[in-house]
């Protein structure tokens, strides 16, 4: 019996060692067949079956305005509007409007100064006052909304000046307006037309670019002066952008912006800015959620 145990452990030895030598082969040849596939290019009907959504993602991403941290928000608006193109997907959520209007708000960063952004998703408090100055009588026509952010007003009367060598006459009849002046403008249109209808052209308390004293209504304030059809319009589209303004809310982009087409409602934003919006043809809040915002 003694002389059998050495025979025995000899063969479990040899055995354990054969199965260690198995494993090893079979493993390691695995991960070699890993690398080769690896290596390979993917084959046509990979690609071919790649899933929807990982397409949309790439098609998204090659888009001039996208922003990463957008991405599942434009899949989702995507579902819900497919007839949309990639451009228009980017441009509608950029703006927000995959939001109902004055939901998802925040507040506006008011550090932005001449680039402060206010709109039906970004408010300003109501204790909130930016830097003003009271304009001359020649800059304006309303006794009642005639202070206006400094560096808007040394723009705008360059540009009201550069007018006039034109034979164009431009004046500011709403500029700044507080918090309570909007409450009680906005409170009046409701009363009068209904809070949707009021929604489509003036902005609630808190809501209203008047109040960042950045912004000028130029000549009139109301649809009935067809100010559209002026030769002081067609003045402002052609030359505005120069002096750092820009047309905030324009015809054709209603469902961005929120507001009803205000052909005399004038934003300063530098002139570099609306350099940049006018000859790219987008709006205030696209260049805020691309530029600004995107950080
Ligand atoms: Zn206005």
């Amino acid at each position: 019996m003694k002389k059998v145990w050495p025979i025995v452990l000899l063969i479990i030895s040899v055995l354990i060692i054969l199965v260690g030598i198995l494993t090893y082969i079979f493993f390691m040849g695995d991960k070699k067949m890993d690398n080769t596939t690896i290596n390979n290019e993917p084959t046509k009907e990979i690609i071919d079956n790649k899933p929807k959504e990982e397409n949309n993602v790439d098609q998204l991403k090659k888009e001039n305005y996208f922003i990463a941290k957008n991405l599942d928000r434009y899949l989702n608006y995507l579902k819900k509007h497919p007839e949309k193109d990639m451009t228009e997907i980017i441009r509608c959520v950029n703006a927000n409007i995959d939001y109902e209007f004055y939901t998802n708000t925040v507040n506006s960063n008011t550090d932005d100064d001449i680039l402060l952004i206010v709109n039906k998703y970004h408010r300003l408090s109501s204790n909130y006052v930016p830097k003003l100055v009271e304009m001359d009588d020649k800059y304006n026509y309303n006794k009642g909304y005639r202070m206006m952010h400094p560096t808007a007003y040394e723009h705008f009367k360059e540009m009201v000046d550069a007018a006039k060598k034109d034979g164009i006459v431009l004046y500011n009849v709403s500029a700044y307006r507080s918090y309570d002046t909007q409450y009680d403008l906005y409170n009046e249109y409701v009363k009068n037309h209904g809070k949707e209808a009021a929604d489509t052209f003036s902005a609630r308390p808190g809501y209203s670019e008047h109040q960042t004293g950045l912004t000028t209504d130029i000549n009139t304030s109301s649809s009935k002066a067809n100010f559209e059809n002026s030769k002081e319009y067609a003045w402002l589209i052609e030359n505005s952008y120069k002096y750092g303004f820009i047309l905030r809310y324009p015809k054709d982009k209603e469902y961005l912006t929120g507001y009803k087409y205000e052909p005399w409602h004038y934003r300063y934003v530098g002139k570099d800015v609306a350099k940049y919006i006018y000859e790219n043809d987008i709006t205030y809040e696209e260049y805020y959620a691309y530029f600004i915002d995107n950080k």
